[in-house]
């Protein structure tokens, strides 16, 4: 949970800084194994009527890619945090999930290794990252071979 007092929010602001747990929902992509902690530095500054936390926000996520399936490491980071919380009468305000929202809607809708990943070949099943198939350029080929054969036959 991440969460201030007010009453501990002095004139010129205070620093909010810490990790959370992120309970994201597995909605967003079955491709995301984990996404255990958010880790977040915070302003969080007195007005008038309320309160303003800026700042910024990250977490690391681990997914396996779109086109190899690859396993790997994401960080994202979210640097233009801005929320304001109206004064209540409570002393506590929770700012847990607006932060862990700033973080979801920059999760990637396709999760890549590496933008020019190459992923897998359809027919054989290689990782076109690591080694190079020849199952397109053999058809091809192997028609063209077939249609000169044909020719000189
Ligand atoms: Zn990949
Ligand atoms: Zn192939």
């Amino acid at each position: 949970m991440i969460s201030v007092l007010v009453s501990r929010i002095t004139p010129e602001g205070i620093l909010l800084e810490g990790e959370d747990k992120f309970n994201f929902n597995g909605d967003v992509s079955e491709n995301i194994l984990s996404a255990p902690l958010i880790k977040y530095k915070l302003r969080i500054s007195l007005i008038d009527n309320g309160i303003v936390a800026t700042g910024s926000a990250s977490t690391i996520i681990t997914c396996t890619c779109d086109r190899c399936t690859d396993v790997f490491d994401k960080t994202i980071i979210n640097n233009e945090i801005c929320h304001f919380y109206e004064k209540t009468n409570k002393n506590e305000i929770d700012l847990t999930d607006d932060i862990h929202e700033d973080i979801l809607i920059l999760f990637p809708h396709k999760l890549l290794c590496n933008d020019l990943c190459k992923g897998i070949c359809f027919k054989c099943g290689k990782k076109l990252n690591v080694e190079k198939c020849i199952c397109n350029i053999d058809s091809e080929d192997a028609s063209t071979w077939n249609s000169l054969n044909k020719l000189k036959l």
